[in-house]
């Protein structure tokens, strides 16, 4: 964790610090107020990871969920316990910890109506390049992103993502934890 975090903060933070596969459960979680389970646990455990506390992380998660489907009472009742869970509340009280690289990319791979995963391993090609496209990388460092990519070289793209978007030539660190990408780039920025 690298200190407190406000919750109006969350939003500034996932387009400047989150690595793509944050970024796209947060943006997904913001336009269907809902996320499903795979994509809870590992935006939820991020978010613990970058120094949410549970308080917040039910804050968060239900202000967001009440724009949707589910009201409050529906929010206490089917939602709040996994945060709980999360955060080693509830069950066997296990501290669960945020998902590596590793993790995200060889295991639970999305289905269709699905955020979580890697981009960089589990969106087609294509869609990744629009995706890039429209975060205004430009069409060469695409190119490179997208050379590592058919290489399976996931790690490697993501952390040339990190280098374009932070306009550095050598991010000086080894990718292998979405928290850590939040961290490294906290270091830049903040
Ligand atoms: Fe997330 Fe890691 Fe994939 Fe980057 S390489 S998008 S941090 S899972």
């Amino acid at each position: 964790s690298i200190g407190k975090i406000s919750l109006d903060q969350i939003e500034m933070l996932s387009t400047k610090s989150y690595p793509l596969c944050m970024r796209q459960l947060h943006r997904a979680l913001r336009e269907s107020h809902h996320l499903r389970h795979g994509g809870r646990m590992q935006y939820g455990l991020f978010l613990k990871g970058i120094g949410l506390t549970l308080d917040q992380a039910l804050q968060f998660w239900r202000s967001e969920f009440v724009k949707g489907k589910v009201d409050a009472d529906k929010f206490d009742k089917a939602y709040a316990y996994s945060i709980r869970h999360m955060f080693g509340k509830e069950g066997k009280r296990t501290d669960y910890t945020p998902y590596s690289c590793m993790k995200v990319i060889l295991s639970n791979p999305p289905s269709q109506g699905d955020h979580h995963g890697c981009p960089f391993r589990h969106t087609d090609p294509e869609l990744l390049k629009q995706k890039l496209q429209s975060y205004k990388v430009s069409p060469s460092a695409i190119s490179q992103i997208l050379e590592l990519v058919k290489g399976m070289h996931y790690q490697l793209a993501c952390q040339k993502y990190f280098e374009l978007t932070h306009n550095i030539d050598d991010s000086g660190f080894s990718l292998n934890h979405p928290n850590q990408y939040f961290v490294e780039s906290q270091k830049f920025l903040g």
